[in-house]
């Protein structure tokens, strides 16, 4: 890799990182273009967070992700959020704009993106999404401007409940979003007319892999599966859903287009997508 003295700084900060695919997928990209910049990750404690942002400004770092466990905590330390990392509560990209560090959350952006990438269009539609921790937070936010109708199935309902009352508040018509437990029974009913099922648990993620969030019975032809969890990149909701004809999309593809966006926020250039895909899959296949 070529690192020159104008060589400009991006990287991953949260803890733990090591097996992170970001560094992977983002100096896959820089190459791809020509680009020179370099992307390093950053195992940074809770308690040094404000210290890692003032090296951040010291150094004149371009730009910067941000992983669990510093997405809320961070913002604090930040000049400026748009639009979206401000309703949603959460950052995992900053910008360093002459000094000015800028929040923004590309995760719901890389959900749409991994949905429209395998031609699915979620506009009009009945999504259930089961979860309401941050990934299922600022996926909800970003779907419930197109879904028709958005149901958020969580194992503790009091969090769902809260999650569907902050989306009913930001985009009134509380009608069209609603919130209830996650259990067999709110699966096979919501499930039976919906469009699209979004995995946002950790349910199915290694080493727990022989686990799924949905019983097998309740999917169908017509419907697509949309799984966040990436390790393994089958897991085995996708497996039965794919058995049972449906649709399916994997978190690998949210990964790489929640990243894409990053890269394109800090470089102004399309990101290359197939491949940052495919240093995403070689990383993952490496990691065994
Ligand atoms: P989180 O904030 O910790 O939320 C975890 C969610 O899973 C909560 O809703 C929790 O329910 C639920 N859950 C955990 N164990 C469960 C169980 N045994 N049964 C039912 N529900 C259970 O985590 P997160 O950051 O949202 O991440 C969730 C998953 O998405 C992880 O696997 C992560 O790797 C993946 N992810 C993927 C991407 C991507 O780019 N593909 C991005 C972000 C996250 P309670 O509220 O009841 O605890």
């Amino acid at each position: 890799m070529r690192v020159s003295s104008k060589t400009r700084v991006c990287g991953l900060m949260g803890d733990p990182v090591e097996h992170s695919l970001s560094p992977a997928i983002q100096n896959a990209a820089f190459e791809a273009l020509g680009l020179d910049y370099v992307y390093v990750a950053f195992t940074v404690k809770q308690k040094d967070l404000g210290n890692a942002i003032l090296g951040v400004r010291g150094l004149g770092f371009r730009g910067l992700n941000v992983t669990m466990p510093h997405k809320i905590e961070v913002i604090q330390y930040l000049d400026k959020l748009d639009d979206t990392a401000k309703e949603i509560g959460s950052v995992n990209t900053i910008v360093n704009e002459g000094g000015n560090l800028i929040g923004y959350t590309t995760d719901g952006i890389g959900a749409l993106n991994a949905l429209r990438y395998k031609e699915v269009d979620p506009s009009s539609k009945k999504i259930v999404v089961l979860g309401a921790g941050g990934s299922s937070r600022s996926v909800s936010f970003t779907l419930a401007e197109k879904a028709e109708e958005l149901v958020i199935l969580n194992r503790t309902f009091e969090r769902a409940k809260k999650l569907v009352d902050d989306l009913s508040g930001l985009l009134g018509d509380s009608a069209r979003i609603r919130a209830g437990r996650l259990s067999d029974g709110t699966l096979k009913k919501e499930l039976e007319d919906a469009d699209i099922v979004v995995n946002a648990t950790s349910v199915g993620m290694n080493p727990k892999s022989t686990e799924t969030p949905v019983d097998r019975d309740l999917l169908h032809h017509g419907i697509v599966v949309f799984d966040l969890v990436y390790e393994p990149l089958e897991t085995r909701l996708l497996r039965e859903a794919r058995r049972e004809g449906a649709e399916t999309v994997d978190g690998l593809a949210m990964l790489v287009h929640q990243a894409a966006a990053s890269f394109e926020i800090w470089t102004g250039e399309k990101a290359p997508i197939e491949v940052m895909m495919k240093a995403a899959t070689d990383k993952l296949e490496k990691n065994g």
